[in-house]
């Protein structure tokens, strides 16, 4: 803490991996002779840089921009890029630390990173984003690459901002390096499924949950936070696997929609137009409720998937949650529940998947895309699909496995922090004190 003043999500992130851990430190007293929890929360590289770019009326800007390099123990460093005006280093450093153990989750060969700034691509122009874009590559530029570091997107950073940076990186260094981005279009080097990969991992995550209980999503009412890239893709296969998704939001607020939220309609809105959540309720008719203000957790559901940002759902959303007789919950954000929650869930028997696991499936698909690039080749939707949904079942049950080697039967946030470690662990060992 004193090493770090201020990064308070930094140290939730820390704790929460800390505190699972007294057993396999009991078990491998080799980990702590080489320093391996010192070593593992300080990231081998931090990278902040001064972003100046000029908006549409000729004025100067000037944003901050971060890459943490993590830890390189499994792979080049790998992890997003957030774009979001309340990105800080303790942002960074969390999400940084937290791709470590669901890098290493997926069996896949890649380290763990983060990046981002505290840029506002909100009512922002294309042109605006793109000068941005420019800019942020032409220093990000130097410390990336295919074999080093390999970003991808987050909040704030989709489809077209990926394309502004791809064409950067490629003007600076004249190299079509197609591994060195993911999330890139499918017509020039990127994956099938990579868009939908969070959001229906994290789904069949909780299909795996369910169906360890005897249950399945199939009829279950479902609330979505967030309406971006994870939430509507959650929202899109819940709702194909039989569920009705009755709520989702933004940072305006939420609606409610006993019908099942229309994803298409929702698509438009928020792919297309860009626009607000209240845009939602007012086209799709009177039984639809936009409401501006409180929680969404109090529409009540059996699943309930925070797929919007860190903290966004706390202890008395939890107890709102248990009231209305929730049986699974699901982080498709990183770290949107906050401790107190977690504890309220699990004292009361809910099924509870923490993000590095259930939205394990978003990075795994990115590591499927440098397969794609490294081998000049391009999988069929059904190919690649079926592969997120083997690493997602594997990840459940690697999850589940080592929960109850270790004394915590069910508990999937002891088994994805210890199954993550430990492979992290051993390769920092065997590869010397660096
Ligand atoms: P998007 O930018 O596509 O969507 C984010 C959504 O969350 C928007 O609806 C946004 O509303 C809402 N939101 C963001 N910040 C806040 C806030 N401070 N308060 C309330 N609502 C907020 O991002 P993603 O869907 O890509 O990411 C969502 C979460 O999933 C993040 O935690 C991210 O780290 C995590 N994640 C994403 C992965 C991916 O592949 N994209 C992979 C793994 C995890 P508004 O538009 O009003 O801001």
């Amino acid at each position: 803490f004193r090493r770090n003043p201020g990064e308070t999500e930094f140290h939730q992130a820390v704790v929460e991996v800390f505190d699972s851990l007294a057993p396999v430190l009991r078990k491998h007293p080799e980990f702590a002779e080489a320093a391996i929890l010192q070593r593992i929360c300080e990231p081998e590289r931090q990278i902040i840089f001064r972003v100046p770019w000029v908006d549409d009326r000729g004025q100067v800007q000037i944003n901050r921009g971060f890459r943490v390099e993590f830890n390189s123990a499994l792979g080049p460093y790998k992890g997003g890029l957030r774009f979001h005006p309340s990105v800080y280093l303790g942002i960074i450093k969390f999400l940084g630390f937290e791709q470590i153990f669901k890098n290493a989750l997926t069996g896949m060969p890649i380290g763990g990173g983060k990046g981002g700034s505290d840029f506002d691509p909100r009512g922002r122009s294309d042109a605006e984003v793109m000068r941005f874009c420019q800019s942020f590559m032409t220093e990000l530029y130097r410390h990336i690459g295919e074999y080093t570091d390999v970003p991808a997107g987050d909040i704030g950073v989709g489809g077209r901002e990926i394309g502004y940076l791809f064409g950067q990186y490629k003007r600076i260094t004249n190299r079509y390096e197609s591994g060195v981005l993911t999330g890139k279009g499918v017509s020039w080097g990127g994956s099938l499924v990579r868009p939908e990969a969070t959001g229906y991992g994290v789904v069949m995550f909780v299909e795996e949950m369910l169906k360890a209980k005897g249950m399945s999503l199939d009829g279950q009412r479902v609330i979505v936070s967030g309406s971006g890239n994870v939430a509507i893709n959650a929202i899109d296969k819940a709702q194909m696997l039989g569920a009705t998704v009755v709520a989702c939001s933004d940072s305006s607020g939420y609606v409610v929609d006993e019908k099942g939220i229309d994803v298409p309609l929702l698509r438009q809105i928020k792919e297309v137009e860009r626009g607000r959540i209240a845009e939602y309720a007012e086209r799709r008719g009177p039984s639809v409720n936009f409401v501006p203000d409180g929680s969404i957790w109090d529409a009540g559901a059996g699943v309930a998937l925070p797929c919007a940002t860190q903290n966004e759902l706390d202890e008395s959303d939890a107890a709102a949650l248990i009231k209305s007789g929730v049986r699974a919950v699901a982080e498709g954000a990183n770290m949107p529940c906050t401790p107190a929650a977690i504890a309220a869930f699990q004292s009361a028997g809910v099924l509870f998947g923490p993000g590095k696991a259930a939205n394990a499936g978003g990075v795994a698909t990115s590591a499927l895309e440098m397969q794609q690039n490294a081998s000049r080749d391009a999988w069929s939707f059904e190919h690649t699909e079926r592969r997120l949904s083997e690493i997602m079942v594997n990840i459940h049950e690697r999850c589940a496995r080592t929960a109850e080697d270790y004394g915590a039967p069910g508990d999937y946030v002891v088994g994805a922090n210890i199954s993550g470690f430990v492979k992290v662990a051993d390769a920092m060992l065997a590869q010397g004190v660096i």
